[in-house]
């Protein structure tokens, strides 16, 4: 009897240090393997509320996370940012100047997460349902001083070496010759392929695909919904034992409120928080995966009452909401640049950026 109290006194003296060890975050000691990044583009804190009171008042999943926050969202040179200074500083934990991908004001390349995690072999991901060349997941993998070079941005995520890439639209990845919209005569498919990723164009040939890197280049009328290519990413990220970074955007909440189409906007919502309820599924079953999700910015000037007051984006804060180990530093009043600091630290990838 004496030793099984003295067994469980110790069992207990253990269980009080692991604790105090979680709750108390050492620096430079990883808490997660891994990290998802969901990121509503345009999705301010009122069209959250307003998808909320569209499906009855039941909070959203990604609103039943533990712990949420408040980001900043200016740019270097506005106070209003567009997606590529804010999807810049989301990637790289810097400020840039509006309509810059992945590099600084003066033109200096800056470092992204994902390349973070992919030098440390982590494996890699970027989902969205704009192309793959849009600002947002442009800023994650490819470095320009305009978003419009859209020729040089595709091939730079064509050559990035992310092994799951999955967007819309193939035509700047296609040579004028063979239908696209390419001058160079360059067929990145081809490309693609030769280096080893099995590339698809249509949701049921991304159903069907067996290999572990893979491109989509979809399609509207026949494309997966981003909870399908959340679903298919980490079926294939989630075998590396190391970890991995993925990236996901919902581009069409920001569409549809430059258009003030606030129902359509508001489905928009409901179909990004379909991909957090998977990307909340995987993270509960595996115990060490970060799950964020946030915006780039605000767009609309939307009211409670429903009402657009702009065609264009608004300073308004975001909200940044959390689930999973370390979570918590996700909370308070941040800026957009703490977001891959913070991941970055959580996951182990050093002091980011350099
Ligand atoms: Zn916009």
């Amino acid at each position: 009897m004496r030793l099984r109290g003295t067994r469980l006194a110790c069992i207990l003296l253990c269980a009080g240090l692991l604790c105090v060890a979680c709750a108390v975050p050492v620096s430079g000691e990883k808490a997660a393997d891994s990290a998802i990044l969901l990121i509503g583009d345009g999705m301010g804190p009122l069209q959250i509320h307003l998808a909320r009171k569209a499906s009855g008042g039941e909070p959203l999943a990604m609103e039943r996370t533990p712990f949420s926050g408040t980001l900043t969202t200016h740019s270097a040179d506005s106070d209003v940012t567009d997606s590529a200074a804010a999807g810049t500083a989301l990637a790289t934990g810097r400020k840039t100047n509006n309509g810059m991908v992945g590099v600084a004001p003066d033109g200096r390349h800056l470092e992204t997460i994902l390349e973070r995690a992919r030098a440390a072999g982590r494996s890699t991901g970027i989902i969205t349902t704009d192309a793959l060349h849009g600002a947002t997941p442009a800023s994650f993998a490819a470095h320009v001083e305009s978003r419009g070079e859209r020729e040089k941005i595709a091939a730079q995520i064509a050559a990035s070496g992310v092994d799951v890439m999955l967007g819309f639209w193939k035509g700047w990845f296609l040579p004028k010759s063979a239908g696209g919209e390419r001058e160079d005569g360059r067929d990145l498919v081809a490309e693609m392929r030769g280096a080893g990723y099995e590339v698809v164009f249509t949701g049921d040939e991304l159903r069907q695909a067996k290999g572990n890197r893979i491109v989509g280049l979809f399609e509207d009328d026949t494309g997966p919904t981003p909870a399908e290519m959340v679903s298919a990413a980490l079926a294939r990220l989630g075998k590396n034992p190391k970890g991995f970074f993925l990236v996901v955007e919902e581009a069409r909440i920001d569409w549809e409120c430059h258009d003030h189409k606030l129902e359509a906007a508001i489905e928009r919502v409901g179909l990004l928080d379909a991909a957090v309820v998977t990307a909340l599924d995987f993270a509960r079953d595996d115990g060490s995966t970060l799950v964020v999700v946030t915006a780039d910015h605000e767009t609309g000037g939307l009211t409670p009452e429903g009402k657009f007051t702009t065609g264009g984006h608004t300073d308004t804060p975001v909200r940044v909401l959390a689930f999973g180990p370390r979570a918590q530093r996700f909370t308070g009043q941040i800026d957009n640049t703490d977001v891959p600091r913070r991941i970055a630290e959580v996951v182990g990838l050093g002091s980011f950026p350099e």
